[in-house]
């Protein structure tokens, strides 16, 4: 997967020559790179913002720099497959696993981290009505930021470890909280078995797969209903792992 960020401080994103990213961009699985907004400005000051229409606190990001910088990313790179221009933004829909599994299906990210006020609203319209690239605007969650830089990263490593190759046991994967099932992960152990005098649970011990199987859908359930209650309610994600009680 090809993912190129467009923000104005390319420097964020350092960290990920880092660990499981790094080596992803080493062995080709992922290929990232982060563009200077700034270098499709034409001023002395390189300018991408100005004061809002219609009044108001903050500054807003400039359409014409927005989109001449998207433009020829796009026009760098022949990609022929699926490209998603992703804007990271508090009123976008969240990002999910689900999102993030959808996301790794395809064959380019391009990322846009607003500052300031955020993005002239013409931007995604016109993106959104661009035939050759899909829009996704999300959101982190229910709170702001100073950028999109840092949603930008999270979304990179949600989607980046669910790519073919990057993860190198993909069995790690399956498992995983917000994953098939949609409960919240079993609690994991491992040595020393008692660490001042807390035990490890017997039933690890046991070498009864069958048994080990069950305790873990129990305490993930357990878990699931303790701190995201809302998971198990009738169309959410994990509703459906309740039938184990039935059983
Ligand atoms: N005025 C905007 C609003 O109220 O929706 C907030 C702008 S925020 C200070 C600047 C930038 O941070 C946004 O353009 C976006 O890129 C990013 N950002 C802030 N909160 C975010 C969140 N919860 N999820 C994703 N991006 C976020």
């Amino acid at each position: 997967m090809r993912i190129d960020i467009l923000t104005i401080f390319p420097e964020f994103f350092d960290s990920l020559e880092l660990s499981l990213m790094g080596k992803a961009q080493e062995s080709g699985a992922l290929a990232i790179k982060a563009h200077n907004l700034r270098d499709w400005t034409h001023d002395r000051h390189r300018t991408v913002d100005d004061s809002p229409y219609g009044g108001g606190a903050g500054m807003v990001m400039r359409v014409d720099v927005w989109t001449r910088a998207l433009t020829d990313v796009l026009n760098s790179s022949a990609i022929k497959g699926r490209r998603v221009v992703m804007i990271p933004t508090p009123s976008g829909r969240p990002l999910t696993q689900t999102l993030a599994e959808n996301l790794a299906t395809a064959d380019q990210l391009i990322f846009a981290c607003g500052r300031y006020e955020g993005i002239d609203a013409r931007f995604a319209e016109l993106v959104a009505q661009d035939s050759a690239v899909e829009l996704c605007e999300f959101s982190l969650g229910d709170y702001v930021l100073n950028g999109g830089e840092a949603a930008t990263l999270v979304a990179i490593e949600a989607v980046g470890r669910l790519v073919p190759d990057v993860v190198g046991n993909a069995e790690s994967l399956v498992e995983e909280s917000h994953g098939q099932s949609g409960l919240l992960e079993y609690p994991v152990y491992t040595r020393p078995l008692d660490f001042s005098g807390a035990q490890v649970p017997q039933v690890l011990l046991s070498g009864d797969h069958e048994a080990v199987a069950r305790w873990r859908h129990l305490k993930s359930l357990e878990r699931t209903a303790q701190v995201r209650a809302d998971l198990l309610q009738p169309g959410g994600k994990a509703h459906d792992s309740l039938s184990v009680l039935d059983r």
